[in-house]
């Protein structure tokens, strides 16, 4: 070994102090223009060394945490589950960091043969690159992300020919450029050789396809779960027709604009194609074939703090979900799904548990169902078996869960009752609906009247009927 492993983090400690030193007076904002790109360039050049290092470390730590190396590896002997957990710790920067650094790490690392001749890395002019300084991090990471994957396909020699490429665009200058190219361009001009090298791939496009389909697990940010989907075109297909048939009908002429049974929907299309997908869930976790988890249906299970919700503030939280969820959201989670109460006292012990005796039973549905045909609010078109049974008065209000008591609502309805400004009354077991304001064409609240509402197309076949019995149409 050239330097003592101490010696080298007190000089790098050193070094650390001396650059905070020389960068404690700077105030970036008193910097005149070039003097400031300069001192972003020459900071830059800091972190590429810094970030070639991390790499190296990073392949290092990885390497002797290799899973076959059984009660050895590193990552096992400092009670971590894996080299990328030892580094999370190590460093406190998180999984997805640290495993993009292992990756290039591992790529750009000398390997050892058999015979124990060491041998250059599979990506060595990264590696070179990275070494001298003269490679960016995002640029070394998109030469070996792209072209790794096709190597089995187009053999080394090819990925070595683009390798070579890359590096110096991204080194520059070359023939084509004058300057280096950005890390954006050179994963551009990636996909560019990988397209070439892997024109027809020797493995079929579908087969290919089939073995990169998938949808990943989400990532919290702003309060929404961010997934990607890769469908593969078929099921697209089908995803796509099912949220498009039961996307409310927009813009669609009418006679006159307040109509309520036309009402214009205020979400965008994004927006309400995210509802239909809800709906869609909801149905899908209802149905009996969905499998059952321990017996019981598949439950999601939300906690909330009984003085949060009965002061309507506050936030729920649901098992295994990192975002919290609104009390908007527990609320109808209570409405369609019950709630027991748990109570636990200051030292965290279970004092009483309550029965579960809120939610609507599977006859209950059916005949609610059989009533309402679908989510009862006019010009919405979400079927019956994906709505959810709302309490038309809430338990809490003295609200029984009897069907004169629960109606049909979509996930978007019933997640906007209390403030889309759409009313519910039951009269004589009857759903009735009143549009909000902006829907009654300037009428006053009492001048508008309860409608009775049902998607149930027996049930409208039966009103017509009784409409034609009343008015006899003449037939010449
Ligand atoms: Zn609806």
């Amino acid at each position: 070994m050239r330097t003592a492993i101490p010696e080298a983090t007190e000089e790098v400690a050193a070094a650390h102090l001396g650059l905070a030193e020389a960068l404690a007076g700077v105030d970036e904002r008193l910097l005149h223009d070039d003097p400031l790109l300069q001192l972003t360039a020459a900071i830059e050049r800091v972190g590429m060394l810094v970030d070639s290092w991390r790499v190296r470390l990073a392949g290092e730590v990885g390497a002797r945490s290799r899973r076959e190396l059984g009660d050895d590896r590193l990552s096992a002997k400092k009670g971590c589950r894996n080299g990328v957990e030892l580094l999370a710790r190590t460093t406190l920067a998180s999984e997805r960091t640290i495993t993009q650094r292992m990756r290039l790490g591992a790529a750009t690392r000398a390997r050892v043969a058999l015979t124990g001749d060491t041998m250059p890395a599979r990506f060595e002019q990264v590696a070179e690159g990275l070494r001298a300084g003269s490679l960016g991090y995002d640029s070394a990471l998109a030469i070996v992300d792209t072209l790794d994957p096709i190597r089995g396909r187009v053999g080394d020699l090819n990925v070595e020919l683009a390798e070579t490429a890359l590096v110096a665009a991204a080194t520059g200058p070359t023939l084509e450029s004058a300057l280096p190219f950005a890390a954006d361009e050179v994963r551009g001009q990636a996909r560019v050789w990988e397209n070439v090298l892997d024109e027809d791939g020797s493995i079929p496009a579908e087969e290919r396809a089939m073995a990169a389909r998938g949808i990943s697990g989400g990532l919290t940010r702003d309060g929404l779960v961010h997934r990607k989907m890769a469908l593969l075109p078929e099921v697209d297909a089908k995803f796509e027709t099912l949220l498009n048939a039961y996307l409310s009908p927009r813009s669609k002429p009418t006679f006159n604009d307040a109509d309520p049974d036309q009402p214009k929907d205020p979400r965008a299309t994004a927006q309400a194609r995210h509802d239909v997908f809800a709906s869609l869930i909801d149905g899908a976790a209802r149905s009996a074939a969905a499998p059952t988890m321990g017996g019981a249906a598949p439950t999601v299970l939300v906690s909330v703090r009984q003085a949060d919700l009965a002061a309507g503030s506050g936030a729920g939280f649901i098992e295994g979900c990192e975002a919290p969820i609104s009390l908007r959201a527990v609320e109808q989670f209570v409405c369609a799904g019950g709630q027991q109460h748990v109570l636990i006292d200051g030292d965290g012990r279970l004092v009483s548990l309550s029965s579960t005796d809120r939610v609507f039973n599977a006859q209950q549905r059916r005949a609610i169902s059989l009533r309402d045909g679908g989510c009862i609010i006019p010009g919405c078109s979400i079927p019956a078996a994906w709505s959810e049974i709302h309490h038309v008065i809430a338990y809490r209000d003295g609200g029984e869960t009897e069907v004169c008591n629960g109606v049909l609502l979509c996930w978007f309805h019933h997640r906007t009752i209390e403030t889309s400004g759409w009313r519910i009354l039951m009269i004589d077991g009857v759903p009735h609906v009143k549009p909000p304001p902006w829907l009654r064409n300037g009428r006053t609240d009492a001048e508008t009247p309860w409608r009775r509402s049902t998607k149930s197309r027996t049930q409208l076949a039966d009103l017509l009927e009784r409409q034609r019995e009343r008015q006899p149409v003449l037939v010449e």
